[in-house]
Protein backbone atom coordinates (compact mmCIF):
# COMPACT_ATOMS: atom_id res chain seq x y z
CA UNK A 1 0.00 0.00 0.00
CA UNK A 2 1.17 3.34 -0.61
CA UNK A 3 2.99 6.21 1.62
CA UNK A 4 0.50 9.52 0.74
CA UNK A 5 1.28 13.01 1.11
CA UNK A 6 -0.53 16.07 1.10
CA UNK A 7 0.74 19.31 1.08
CA UNK A 8 1.37 22.80 -0.69
CA UNK A 9 3.28 22.24 -4.07
CA UNK A 10 4.69 25.76 -5.13
CA UNK A 11 7.02 28.17 -6.96
CA UNK A 12 9.54 29.57 -4.08
CA UNK A 13 11.45 32.66 -5.05
CA UNK A 14 14.47 32.39 -2.17
CA UNK A 15 17.55 34.40 -1.07
CA UNK A 16 20.33 32.89 0.72
CA UNK A 17 23.21 35.67 1.17
CA UNK A 18 24.79 33.50 -1.65
CA UNK A 19 22.64 33.24 -4.43
CA UNK A 20 19.41 34.30 -5.49
CA UNK A 21 16.73 32.47 -7.35
CA UNK A 22 12.93 32.81 -8.63
CA UNK A 23 10.24 30.49 -9.13
CA UNK A 24 12.15 27.53 -8.31
CA UNK A 25 10.25 23.90 -7.57
CA UNK A 26 9.44 23.87 -3.92
CA UNK A 27 6.31 22.87 -1.87
CA UNK A 28 5.73 20.87 1.68
CA UNK A 29 4.95 18.04 -0.51
CA UNK A 30 7.50 17.99 -2.53
CA UNK A 31 10.08 17.89 -0.76
CA UNK A 32 8.53 15.14 1.21
CA UNK A 33 7.34 13.42 -1.74
CA UNK A 34 10.97 13.66 -3.32
CA UNK A 35 12.66 12.39 0.00
CA UNK A 36 10.55 9.77 0.45
CA UNK A 37 11.32 8.46 -2.95
CA UNK A 38 14.91 7.05 -2.30
CA UNK A 39 13.06 4.58 0.28
CA UNK A 40 10.13 3.14 -0.93
CA UNK A 41 7.29 3.24 -3.88
CA UNK A 42 4.57 4.06 -4.49
CA UNK A 43 4.47 7.81 -3.16
CA UNK A 44 1.55 9.51 -4.12
CA UNK A 45 1.50 12.85 -3.66
CA UNK A 46 -2.45 15.73 -3.15
CA UNK A 47 -2.24 18.90 -3.93
CA UNK A 48 -2.67 21.46 -6.44
CA UNK A 49 -1.44 23.73 -9.09
CA UNK A 50 -2.08 26.09 -11.22
CA UNK A 51 -1.57 25.48 -15.31
CA UNK A 52 1.71 27.82 -14.84
CA UNK A 53 3.38 24.42 -13.16
CA UNK A 54 6.19 23.73 -15.68
CA UNK A 55 5.98 20.22 -17.51
CA UNK A 56 9.09 19.54 -16.33
CA UNK A 57 8.80 19.70 -12.57
CA UNK A 58 5.97 16.59 -13.78
CA UNK A 59 8.61 14.75 -15.56
CA UNK A 60 11.21 14.90 -12.75
CA UNK A 61 8.77 13.85 -9.63
CA UNK A 62 7.08 11.00 -11.94
CA UNK A 63 11.27 9.97 -12.76
CA UNK A 64 11.15 9.50 -8.91
CA UNK A 65 7.81 7.08 -9.19
CA UNK A 66 5.67 9.71 -7.04
CA UNK A 67 2.41 9.34 -8.33
CA UNK A 68 0.55 12.75 -9.02
CA UNK A 69 -3.09 11.54 -9.90
CA UNK A 70 -4.25 13.35 -6.58
CA UNK A 71 -2.33 16.56 -7.88
CA UNK A 72 -5.16 18.90 -9.11
CA UNK A 73 -4.52 21.16 -12.20
CA UNK A 74 -6.71 24.39 -12.12
CA UNK A 75 -7.59 25.77 -15.39
CA UNK A 76 -6.41 29.56 -15.87
CA UNK A 77 -5.18 29.20 -12.20
CA UNK A 78 -1.52 30.23 -10.62
CA UNK A 79 0.58 27.87 -8.67
CA UNK A 80 1.20 28.83 -4.69
CA UNK A 81 3.79 31.33 -5.02
CA UNK A 82 6.13 31.48 -1.81
CA UNK A 83 9.21 34.44 -1.21
CA UNK A 84 11.85 34.13 1.85
CA UNK A 85 14.52 35.53 2.56
CA UNK A 86 17.14 34.17 4.57
CA UNK A 87 19.44 35.91 7.15
CA UNK A 88 23.27 35.47 7.81
CA UNK A 89 23.73 32.79 9.86
CA UNK A 90 21.07 30.57 7.29
CA UNK A 91 18.75 29.93 10.77
CA UNK A 92 16.48 32.65 10.46
CA UNK A 93 14.27 33.38 7.52
CA UNK A 94 12.03 36.07 6.84
CA UNK A 95 8.04 35.20 4.71
CA UNK A 96 9.00 38.22 2.06
CA UNK A 97 5.81 37.24 0.07
CA UNK A 98 2.60 34.54 -0.20
CA UNK A 99 1.02 34.35 -3.39
CA UNK A 100 -1.78 31.63 -2.67
CA UNK A 101 -2.94 31.48 -6.43
CA UNK A 102 -5.17 28.19 -6.52
CA UNK A 103 -4.14 27.48 -2.92
CA UNK A 104 -6.76 29.40 -1.55
CA UNK A 105 -9.44 27.61 -1.99
CA UNK A 106 -7.63 24.19 -2.42
CA UNK A 107 -9.97 21.20 -1.25
CA UNK A 108 -7.89 18.06 -1.13
CA UNK A 109 -9.91 15.24 -2.47
CA UNK A 110 -8.20 12.22 -1.80
CA UNK A 111 -9.01 9.44 -5.27
CA UNK A 112 -10.42 6.70 -3.79
CA UNK A 113 -7.32 4.42 -4.31
CA UNK A 114 -5.23 6.50 -1.80
CA UNK A 115 -8.01 6.76 0.88
CA UNK A 116 -6.65 3.37 2.20
CA UNK A 117 -2.91 4.32 1.98
CA UNK A 118 -1.44 2.89 5.47
CA UNK A 119 0.97 5.56 5.79
CA UNK A 120 -0.54 9.34 5.58
CA UNK A 121 1.89 12.26 6.20
CA UNK A 122 0.01 15.72 6.47
CA UNK A 123 2.47 18.05 5.31
CA UNK A 124 2.81 21.51 6.34
CA UNK A 125 -1.23 22.84 5.49
CA UNK A 126 -3.77 24.42 7.55
CA UNK A 127 -4.90 22.30 9.92
CA UNK A 128 -8.47 22.50 8.68
CA UNK A 129 -7.51 21.09 5.40
CA UNK A 130 -5.69 18.43 7.28
CA UNK A 131 -8.72 17.65 8.93
CA UNK A 132 -10.52 16.96 5.81
CA UNK A 133 -7.66 14.99 4.90
CA UNK A 134 -8.40 12.81 7.68
CA UNK A 135 -12.04 12.54 7.41
CA UNK A 136 -11.51 11.19 3.94
CA UNK A 137 -8.73 7.97 5.25
CA UNK A 138 -9.88 4.55 5.85
CA UNK A 139 -8.01 4.53 9.37
CA UNK A 140 -4.54 4.72 8.06
CA UNK A 141 -1.63 2.68 9.98
CA UNK A 142 0.49 5.41 10.88
CA UNK A 143 -0.03 9.44 10.70
CA UNK A 144 3.12 11.82 10.91
CA UNK A 145 2.05 15.73 11.04
CA UNK A 146 3.67 18.54 10.52
CA UNK A 147 2.71 22.14 11.02
CA UNK A 148 4.40 25.63 11.59
CA UNK A 149 3.80 28.56 13.96
CA UNK A 150 1.47 30.13 11.56
CA UNK A 151 -1.10 27.68 12.70
CA UNK A 152 -0.32 27.58 16.17
CA UNK A 153 -1.02 31.66 16.06
CA UNK A 154 -4.24 31.48 13.85
CA UNK A 155 -6.18 27.89 14.29
CA UNK A 156 -4.67 26.22 17.52
CA UNK A 157 -7.48 24.57 18.31
CA UNK A 158 -7.70 22.88 14.94
CA UNK A 159 -4.50 21.86 15.56
CA UNK A 160 -5.31 20.40 18.50
CA UNK A 161 -8.26 18.45 17.29
CA UNK A 162 -5.77 16.97 14.07
CA UNK A 163 -2.60 15.83 17.02
CA UNK A 164 -5.77 13.79 18.95
CA UNK A 165 -5.74 12.11 15.12
CA UNK A 166 -1.86 11.31 14.58
CA UNK A 167 1.42 8.71 15.79
CA UNK A 168 3.59 11.83 15.19
CA UNK A 169 3.92 15.21 15.43
CA UNK A 170 6.79 17.22 13.69
CA UNK A 171 7.74 20.12 15.18
CA UNK A 172 10.56 22.50 15.75
CA UNK A 173 11.94 23.72 19.08
CA UNK A 174 10.18 27.27 19.27
CA UNK A 175 6.66 26.09 17.78
CA UNK A 176 7.18 23.67 20.78
CA UNK A 177 7.20 26.25 23.11
CA UNK A 178 4.76 28.60 21.21
CA UNK A 179 2.13 25.52 21.44
CA UNK A 180 2.32 25.08 25.00
CA UNK A 181 3.44 27.97 26.58
CA UNK A 182 5.91 26.04 28.30
CA UNK A 183 9.98 27.45 28.05
CA UNK A 184 11.21 23.91 29.13
CA UNK A 185 11.55 22.01 25.91
CA UNK A 186 10.97 18.29 27.95
CA UNK A 187 7.99 19.93 29.97
CA UNK A 188 7.05 20.70 26.89
CA UNK A 189 6.94 17.75 24.72
CA UNK A 190 4.92 15.46 27.58
CA UNK A 191 2.45 18.06 27.29
CA UNK A 192 2.26 17.62 23.67
CA UNK A 193 2.07 13.61 23.77
CA UNK A 194 -0.80 14.31 25.95
CA UNK A 195 -2.86 16.10 23.39
CA UNK A 196 -2.61 12.78 21.25
CA UNK A 197 0.77 11.79 19.06
CA UNK A 198 2.41 8.97 21.01
CA UNK A 199 5.78 10.27 19.14
CA UNK A 200 6.71 13.73 18.97
CA UNK A 201 10.08 14.49 17.04
CA UNK A 202 11.34 17.99 18.16
CA UNK A 203 13.49 19.90 15.09
CA UNK A 204 16.60 21.90 16.91
CA UNK A 205 17.91 23.36 13.46
CA UNK A 206 21.86 23.06 13.32
CA UNK A 207 21.56 21.38 17.20
CA UNK A 208 19.89 17.99 15.35
CA UNK A 209 16.79 16.61 16.79
CA UNK A 210 15.07 14.76 19.70
CA UNK A 211 12.80 12.09 19.26
CA UNK A 212 10.48 11.55 22.36
CA UNK A 213 8.12 8.22 22.86
CA UNK A 214 6.51 6.00 25.77
CA UNK A 215 8.80 6.88 28.36
CA UNK A 216 11.81 7.16 26.18
CA UNK A 217 14.03 9.65 24.46
CA UNK A 218 16.44 9.88 21.72
CA UNK A 219 18.84 12.48 20.81
CA UNK A 220 19.95 12.61 17.07
CA UNK A 221 23.17 14.37 16.19
CA UNK A 222 23.32 17.14 14.01
CA UNK A 223 25.84 16.38 10.66
CA UNK A 224 28.65 18.82 10.35
CA UNK A 225 27.85 20.93 7.24
CA UNK A 226 30.22 23.33 5.93
CA UNK A 227 27.67 23.77 2.37
CA UNK A 228 24.80 24.79 3.25
CA UNK A 229 23.23 26.27 0.70
CA UNK A 230 19.63 26.81 0.97
CA UNK A 231 17.69 25.57 4.12
CA UNK A 232 14.59 25.47 2.19
CA UNK A 233 12.67 22.33 2.82
CA UNK A 234 15.16 20.63 5.60
CA UNK A 235 12.24 20.17 7.74
CA UNK A 236 9.67 18.59 4.91
CA UNK A 237 12.61 16.63 3.71
CA UNK A 238 13.52 15.14 7.25
CA UNK A 239 9.51 14.08 7.58
CA UNK A 240 9.63 12.36 3.91
CA UNK A 241 13.08 10.55 4.61
CA UNK A 242 11.47 9.47 8.35
CA UNK A 243 8.22 8.12 6.45
CA UNK A 244 10.01 6.98 3.76
CA UNK A 245 12.01 4.54 6.01
CA UNK A 246 9.48 3.16 8.06
CA UNK A 247 7.02 2.22 5.33
CA UNK A 248 9.83 0.34 3.96
CA UNK A 249 10.69 -1.64 6.74
CA UNK A 250 7.61 -1.78 8.36
CA UNK A 251 8.63 -1.81 11.69
CA UNK A 252 7.19 0.97 14.23
CA UNK A 253 9.59 0.24 17.17
CA UNK A 254 11.47 2.93 18.93
CA UNK A 255 14.43 1.11 17.96
CA UNK A 256 13.49 1.49 14.02
CA UNK A 257 11.98 5.01 14.88
CA UNK A 258 15.63 6.08 16.46
CA UNK A 259 16.84 4.83 12.46
CA UNK A 260 14.19 6.93 10.86
CA UNK A 261 15.30 9.93 12.83
CA UNK A 262 18.53 9.36 11.04
CA UNK A 263 17.24 8.86 7.66
CA UNK A 264 15.32 12.08 8.17
CA UNK A 265 18.21 14.08 8.97
CA UNK A 266 20.29 12.42 6.36
CA UNK A 267 17.66 13.81 3.92
CA UNK A 268 17.55 17.11 5.45
CA UNK A 269 21.57 17.38 4.90
CA UNK A 270 21.17 16.42 1.23
CA UNK A 271 18.61 18.99 0.59
CA UNK A 272 20.39 22.36 2.13
CA UNK A 273 23.01 21.38 0.19
CA UNK A 274 21.81 22.95 -2.93
CA UNK A 275 19.08 25.45 -4.16
CA UNK A 276 15.42 24.32 -4.04
CA UNK A 277 14.62 20.55 -4.52
CA UNK A 278 18.00 20.51 -6.80
CA UNK A 279 19.91 18.72 -3.58
CA UNK A 280 17.12 15.86 -3.57
CA UNK A 281 16.67 15.14 -7.30
CA UNK A 282 20.18 12.82 -7.97
CA UNK A 283 20.70 10.98 -5.05
CA UNK A 284 21.72 7.68 -5.50
CA UNK A 285 20.53 4.77 -2.60
CA UNK A 286 24.58 4.16 -1.58
CA UNK A 287 24.94 7.89 -1.03
CA UNK A 288 22.36 8.00 1.48
CA UNK A 289 23.52 5.09 3.31
CA UNK A 290 26.79 6.49 3.23
CA UNK A 291 25.60 9.00 4.84
CA UNK A 292 23.17 7.50 7.10
CA UNK A 293 26.77 6.04 8.62
CA UNK A 294 28.73 8.81 8.83
CA UNK A 295 25.74 9.72 10.66
CA UNK A 296 26.41 7.00 13.11
CA UNK A 297 29.71 7.58 13.63
CA UNK A 298 28.97 10.84 14.92
CA UNK A 299 27.45 10.48 18.39
CA UNK A 300 29.19 6.22 18.38
CA UNK A 301 30.83 6.05 22.13
CA UNK A 302 31.51 3.15 24.79
P1 LIG B 1 10.38 24.30 5.20
O1 LIG B 1 11.65 25.01 4.81
O2 LIG B 1 10.57 22.84 5.49
O3 LIG B 1 9.64 25.03 6.26
O4 LIG B 1 9.42 24.31 3.92
C1 LIG B 1 9.52 25.28 2.92
C2 LIG B 1 8.41 25.10 1.89
O5 LIG B 1 7.14 25.41 2.49
C3 LIG B 1 8.60 26.06 0.73
O6 LIG B 1 8.93 25.33 -0.42
C4 LIG B 1 7.27 26.81 0.62
O7 LIG B 1 6.78 26.81 -0.68
C5 LIG B 1 6.34 26.09 1.56
N1 LIG B 1 5.48 27.02 2.32
C6 LIG B 1 5.80 28.24 2.82
N2 LIG B 1 4.74 28.79 3.47
C7 LIG B 1 3.72 27.88 3.38
C8 LIG B 1 2.35 27.85 3.85
N3 LIG B 1 1.81 28.87 4.53
N4 LIG B 1 1.63 26.74 3.58
C9 LIG B 1 2.16 25.71 2.91
N5 LIG B 1 3.42 25.68 2.44
C10 LIG B 1 4.21 26.75 2.66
Amino acid sequence: MALLTVGSIALDSIETPFDKTDNALGGSATYIALAASYFTAPVEVVGVVGEDFATEHIEMLEKHNIGLDGMQVIKNGKTFRWGGKYHFDLNTRDTLFTELGVFENFNPIIPEKHQKSDFLILGNIGPDLQLKVLEQMEKPKFTVCDTMNLWIDLMKDKLIEVLKQVDVLIINDSETRQLTSEPNLIKSAQMIQKMGPKYLIIKKGEHGALLFGENQIFSAPAYPMTDIYDPTGAGDSFAGGFTGYLHRERDLSFESLKRAVIYGSTMASFCVEKFSTKGLEDLSTLEVKARYNEFKELSRFE
